[in-house]
């Protein structure tokens, strides 16, 4: 779409550290690389430490640069590619490229940063490994139905079962369904959750295809493409901080918390908040 291509040319440099010893000569320059690259593997291993502890019942565990899942499957944690612009992130990220941006817990201090979206890149081979294929039929043998706000809504919605995400969503119901009437009122009606269909701006599947989102009251929803955007996207959010700490709190991340923001939208993602 229009903005993504707007914001094609921007490069995020496959790390962040500043090169300072230039006058050091060759040597010197040898000992930084060194450096780089080893923080650089303990970016790696930190992501990858982050998912076996945020997945147990489905993966085993890790090396340098391989996870491995409890039936044996093994994948590569990165590609190749050393850069990739905002658009290729979205289109293509590596398993590792999910943890690019950090995904800051807690209320928001300000509106992000340009092009900053946490949780945004997914690697669709481990998101369809984990949930399934819905195109495929994969998906829904999984999903389980629960009554949203039971003492206040109580209509039925749809989650998978996979990692347990139905019972963590059953106790964000619980812990909202308790909050007071004026801000729990932008949890409910639920605008759906199981959807088999791709993000209209990136062709990927929607974690709604795998059973893992859910979207709150449409009537409180912002989304940053209703808004102008041919230039900086002004942020706006009228979701209660109440509703996005519990949601956190039970390892979903929130979509308000996305320059491309989405204030309705709530994914399971616990390897991003270190709560499992
Ligand atoms: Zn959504």
């Amino acid at each position: 779409m229009r903005d993504n291509k707007q914001h094609g040319s921007k490069r995020i440099g496959a790390c962040c550290f500043v090169v300072t010893g230039w006058i050091f000569g060759a040597a010197g320059l040898a000992i930084l690389a060194t450096e780089a690259s080893l923080l650089a593997q303990d970016k790696v291993g930190a992501a990858l430490d982050a998912l076996v502890t945020a997945y147990p019942n489905t993966l085993a565990g890790h090396d340098a640069n391989t996870l491995r899942w409890r039936d044996g499957t093994v994948m590569p944690a990165s590609d190749s590619a050393e850069s990739k612009s905002f658009t290729q992130l979205l289109q293509h990220a590596s398993i590792v490229d999910q943890f690019r941006i950090p995904y800051p817990r807690g209320p928001l201090e300000k509106p992000p940063d340009v092009d900053a979206d946490p949780g945004r890149f997914r690697n669709t081979a481990f998101f369809t490994k984990m949930y399934g294929d819905c195109q495929k039929s994969e998906v829904s043998p999984h999903l389980v139905s629960l009554a949203w706000l039971p003492k206040t809504w109580g209509k039925s919605i749809r989650i998978t079962s996979v990692n347990g995400v139905d019972e963590h969503l059953r106790a964000v119901s619980a812990e909202i369904d308790a909050l007071p009437d004026k801000i729990k009122r932008a949890a409910y009606p639920s605008a759906g959750t199981y959807n088999c269909r791709a993000i209209a701006d990136t062709g990927q599947p929607s974690p709604h295809s795998y059973g893992i989102a859910i979207d709150l009251n449409l009537a409180f929803s912002d989304y940053w493409y209703w808004r102008p955007h041919d230039g900086p996207i002004a942020y706006r959010n009228r979701m209660p901080e109440e509703i996005v700490a519990i949601f956190e709190k039970h390892g979903f991340i929130w979509g308000g918390k996305w320059y491309h923001f989405d204030t309705m939208h709530f994914e399971y993602r616990p390897e991003l908040l270190g709560t499992q």
